[in-house]
């Protein structure tokens, strides 16, 4: 069975409701709305609930402040958005093999964004060493930019199923929402 996206009341992204009874039992004790649902039914004696796949808390969940979370050029993001290759020489990398290059060194007062930092295989990150991709005559395969809302799923769950990315996405699109807008 699917899995739900929660929203604060805010609209920010709160949590994934990993099992659907209890998606449903939020949306059905009125602690929240459903915004989008999945075409599966469940019954019960008397009636027919589809399952929510995007549900709206109704009152603000107090919750530490997560929008930061995906501005910060952490490992997992930056291969996630760079398709697991280095920005360099296109070598595929795993978690444990990628490294994240500056593209302005940190040194030279580039700053700790996605839109300065980079995936990079170790060769080239040594290779590179202090200097701008122009004074070494190293070329960027893509332009570093923030990540999309497909990828901040991506970063959020290890497997996401095609269908929950459909349904979340048409619902962020339809109401123009960002997972943590930058
Ligand atoms: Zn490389």
């Amino acid at each position: 069975m699917s899995r739900c996206m929660v929203l604060n009341a805010s609209y920010e992204f709160l949590a994934i409701e990993e099992h659907w009874i209890d998606a449903l039992g939020l949306v059905l004790s009125g602690k929240a709305v459903s915004l989008e649902e999945y075409p599966d039914v469940v019954r019960s004696q008397h009636c027919v609930f589809h399952l929510p796949a995007v549900v709206l808390m109704r009152y603000q969940v107090k919750t530490v402040r997560r929008r930061q979370v995906f501005n910060v050029p952490n490992r997992k993001a930056v291969f996630i958005r760079d398709n697991f290759e280095c920005q360099y020489c296109g070598t595929r990398v795993s978690m444990t093999t990628g490294t994240r290059d500056h593209v302005i060194p940190s040194s030279r007062g580039g700053p700790d964004t996605m839109l300065n930092v980079v995936t990079a295989c170790r060769k080239c990150n040594v290779r590179k060493d202090n200097r701008t991709p122009e004074e070494i005559g190293m070329t960027l395969k893509n332009r570093p930019r923030a990540l999309t809302e497909d990828e901040k799923i991506q970063c959020l769950l290890k497997l996401v199923r095609v269908k929950e990315r459909n349904a979340w996405l048409a619902c962020l699109q339809r109401l123009g929402l960002g997972l943590w807008a930058a």
